[in-house]
């Protein structure tokens, strides 16, 4: 991270604003809605500067900036176009330690200003450190779109009913619940819809009846790698467990998105790393659950292809516990859709079949005859190692030699790499490449499609 973001509580705090025009009064005004004492300093202020003075009330002071100005304040803005006050300001207030604004100036800061959207008292504060103020913008955007108007009648309410849920529920695990379960009620949408009185008396009924808190586990995809291409189920339930079980397929990016007080455990499993078997994870599982936590067990791709999550289901059903199943996009789909290669189509494939291509003991245990058909496409997972065996054995039952077939690697993340040939090639192909795993193999006439989107093409 660039800097650290905070939030400043600048009530009646003096800050100090060098500048009267346009740019100044836009930063005075974010200074004026959070309550702080205006100290403005400016040879000339515009009109809307003069206004706000006038309604906000504030010092101003029709003159250069000096040093002394600075005694008292605690924050400084400068939005001058007089690049040697800019720099004074700079100066005056690092002497004194004072936070520092220069407007469009980075490296005269100490402080940046994040776009906001503001449905206080729910702020939402947006940086990308000053590398693409478009980008920024467009985030913002995205922000006033998905939150909903009403979010500060609900965060109001919220608060309101705090002291009264401490007084009610003395250990903060049964609060967190019953916030939890508040947010997870029709409260929400009867703010939003304006009953306010409904979801007060709602909230009151969800009291009332605060029970225990009761464990259970989330058996959640996680998808390919792109955190993009999670569900939102998925994501929202990232942010409410307590405690995380994930594999080593996945991403960083993707843990990067789980609730950052939530404990995480990596439970491994590769072909080459059995860091934690099978049987311990579901007696951890289970072990949690009983705690009463919620049990996040994120798994790449979907927990129910190649992933063993039948099994996982079938042990926590046999304890006892409550659970969720969330899918999550296969590699299958998610490696095809972003290296261009449509898994059925019209005229090259009407079937598509996911097979593993584990090898055991060395060798590869498929009923080949069963997978040579026409217009069909395979997926071999976990395939890498045997990717020779897998081409000759498909040449050796009768498969055209000169059938396109491709390997992705790291499919959806920034690292994905596509070695393309046919039965014959492909093994060359790709350890020409450098290709690493986790890969998965397509093979069929749908590949060839991939050259007529070669806009795919990195
Ligand atoms: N449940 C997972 C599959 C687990 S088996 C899913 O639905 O995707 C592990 C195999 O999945 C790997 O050996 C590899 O063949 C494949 N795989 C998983 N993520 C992948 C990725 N990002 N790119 C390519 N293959 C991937």
């Amino acid at each position: 991270m660039e800097a650290l973001p905070v939030f400043l509580n600048v009530r009646n705090v003096r800050c100090l604003v060098a500048g009267g025009g346009e740019v100044a009064f836009r930063k005075a005004r974010l200074l004026a809605r959070a309550q702080a004492e205006l100290h403005v300093v400016a040879p000339e202020a515009g009109e809307s500067m003069l206004n706000l003075l006038q309604e906000h009330g504030g010092r101003l002071d029709r003159r250069e900036i000096r040093e002394e100005d600075f005694a008292g304040a605690q924050l400084a803005i400068a939005a001058t176009d007089d690049p040697g006050a800019n720099e004074n300001v700079s100066r005056w207030a690092r002497a004194r330690g004072i936070p520092v604004n220069v407007v469009d100036q980075p490296a005269l800061c100490t402080f940046y200003m994040p776009a906001i959207v503001d449905r206080s008292p729910v702020v939402v504060a947006i940086s990308s450190s000053g590398a693409s103020p478009v980008l920024t913008r467009s985030l913002k955007e995205m922000n006033e779109v998905m939150l909903p108007a009403r979010i500060d009648r609900l965060a109001l309410l919220l608060g309101s009913m705090r002291e009264e849920v401490k007084g009610r529920i003395a250990d903060f695990a049964g609060r967190t619940t019953f916030w939890e379960n508040v947010l997870g009620s029709e409260v929400p949408e009867l703010v939003y819809a304006g009953k306010e009185n409904e979801a007060r008396a709602a909230m009151e009924r969800i009291l009332g009846g605060a029970q225990q808190r009761t464990g259970e586990v989330w058996l959640v995809g996680a998808g390919p790698g792109d955190p993009d291409l999670l569900t939102l189920r998925a994501l929202r339930l990232m942010y409410r467990a307590d405690i995380v079980l994930y594999d080593r397929l996945v991403s960083a990016e993707i843990l990067a998105r789980i609730r950052p007080d939530a404990e995480l455990i990596h439970v491994g499993k590769g072909p080459e790393m059995h860091s934690v078997d099978q049987y311990t994870i579901n007696d951890m599982l289970i072990r949690y659950a009983r705690e009463g936590r919620k049990v996040l067990r994120l798994k790449g791709g979907d927990p129910f292809i190649f992933g063993r999550g039948g099994e996982e289901l079938t042990t926590l059903a046999e304890a006892g516990i409550n659970f969720q199943i969330v899918p999550g996009i296969t590699a299958a789909s998610g490696c095809a859709a972003y290296a261009g290669i449509p898994l059925t189509h019209r005229e090259h494939a009407h079937s598509v079949q996911f097979v593993t291509g584990h090898l055991k003991d060395g060798s590869l245990d498929l009923d080949w005859p069963a997978l040579i058909r026409p217009q069909h496409t395979l997926v071999f997972y976990m395939g890498l190692k045997s990717l020779p065996i897998v081409c000759e054995q498909l040449r050796q039952h009768g498969m055209a030699v000169d059938t396109p077939a491709a390997v992705v690697s790291q499919g959806t993340t920034t690292e994905q790499q596509v070695a393309a040939g046919n039965l014959v090639n492909l093994p060359d192909v790709a350890t020409s490449q450098n290709i690493k795993a986790p890969a998965i193999i397509i093979v069929g006439e749908v590949v060839s499609l991939r050259d007529s989107f070669a806009w795919f093409r990195s």
